[in-house]
């Protein structure tokens, strides 16, 4: 392999640690799913809903549709809430006490979201999934159109998972899935995850007091995966394995997701306001995302002067050859950020170069078949690929 091509994801993480990511801006998004997690609604031993602090939660949706977004609700606690009135013990259910608990517990929470979304003149309706229902493409495409129809009238979509006839083969058993696929489903370009962690930390922050939460994930690496413990751990169901896998569908799906500690009030304000929490930013697809980082976010470390072959050339999508570069200004590294400028002085874009200043230097003009003979080793075709390049527009 050459070496750039080696070299190149260790290039691009380098380039990508120089640069702190921000998080969104929150009144860009237009279609938010908010998932709700059990022990927000019902806490831990009680049978009631936590009526108050929904009504606050609801006050923060009723906001964000006033500022033209629409919004999705995908909520547990039919289980949690169904325990209570059936009287069933603490600890793990058996699936059918858990399918009995979710038939009696999803008719009280309907009915809390319907009621307290009332109060604010929000219709609510119900959307009962199974995974099924987000797996087979004909069930999909019903599932999508009810929740577009719900969402274009105007109502609120509130989803869970049909517990009471989803057996253990076939359920998802875990919102966090569920709400990622939904929001995905739903073309949502947003997904908030609240549950009763900020977020993702750098470490186990019930064993490490000086762990740091990370406020933004731009790419799911399996250094990200590690900090979230493996499958056996105790976060199993629900816990942070499971919202990282959320995290994977979400992005894959185009759609943002944020995972914000969700137990105070007004939570979705909260996170608005840019509030503690973990931001997963989906890339619309790895070249774009690559490309608007370059364009954006780099500080470029030199020039290299095209000539009016090569800006054509670059104009119609292709690659930067050495035999159209001029000169070369400035002291780069392999993979630093330079700016491509044509015989008039203009700036048509930037990219990531792949060689450093002085092999640039010896192969300006010089034609790809000859690059080995100039420099005395093998190079690449390519003193800048298209695909890290990053145009500026009318160039
Ligand atoms: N669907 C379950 C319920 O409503 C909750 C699953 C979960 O906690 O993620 O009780």
């Amino acid at each position: 392999m050459p070496p750039l091509e080696r070299d190149a994801p260790k290039l691009y993480r380098r380039a990508m640690d120089a640069v702190t990511p921000r998080k969104p801006d929150f009144s860009r998004f237009r279609r938010v799913t908010v998932k709700v997690g059990s022990s927000l609604l019902v806490a831990r031993g009680a049978s009631t809903p936590r009526t108050g602090w929904l009504k606050t939660l609801v006050g923060d949706v009723a906001e964000l549709r006033s500022a033209g977004a629409e919004v999705m609700v995908v909520s547990s606690g039919a289980i949690a809430l169904g325990r209570g009135v059936l009287g069933l013990p603490p600890g793990a259910l058996k699936l059918e006490d858990s399918q009995a608990a979710a038939a009696v517990g999803q008719i009280a929470l309907a009915r809390l979201w319907a009621e307290t979304l009332a109060e604010r003149g929000i219709v609510a309706g119900q959307v009962l999934l199974t995974l099924r229902d987000t797996e087979e493409r004909r069930r999909y495409l019903n599932a999508r159109a009810t929740m577009g129809r719900l969402l274009a009238m105007g109502a609120v979509p509130v989803v869970n998972e049909n517990d009471t006839v989803a057996t253990s083969e076939i359920r998802y058993g875990d919102n966090d899935r569920l709400a990622a696929r939904v929001a995905a489903m739903a073309g949502a370009d947003l997904l908030v995850l609240f549950s009763d962690v900020a977020g993702l930390y750098d470490s186990p922050p019930h064993e490490n007091p000086a762990a740091r939460l990370i406020p933004v994930v731009e790419r799911l690496s399996p250094e990200i995966e590690a900090m979230a413990g493996g499958p056996a751990s105790e976060f199993a169901r629900g816990g942070m394995r499971t919202k990282l896998e959320a995290a994977r569908i979400a992005v894959a799906g185009g759609v943002h997701m944020v995972i914000a500690d969700g137990r105070g009030d007004h939570p979705l304000a909260s996170v608005a306001r840019g509030g503690d929490s973990t931001w997963f930013l989906a890339p619309s697809n790895p070249v774009a995302a690559r490309k608007a980082f370059i364009g954006g976010s780099l500080e470029p470390k030199g020039v290299v002067h095209v000539d009016s072959g090569a800006a054509r050339a670059l104009a119609a999508g292709k690659s930067l050859l050495p035999a159209g570069v001029v000169r070369v200004e400035g002291e780069f590294q392999r993979g630093d950020c330079v700016v491509l400028r044509d015989g008039a002085g203009r700036d048509l874009g930037r990219g990531l170069v792949a060689y450093d200043a002085a092999k640039a230097r010896r192969i300006c003009g010089v034609k790809s078949a000859d690059i080995e003979a100039v420099l005395g080793a093998p190079g690449r075709a390519e003193m800048i690929h298209r695909d890290d390049m990053a145009l500026a527009a009318g160039a």
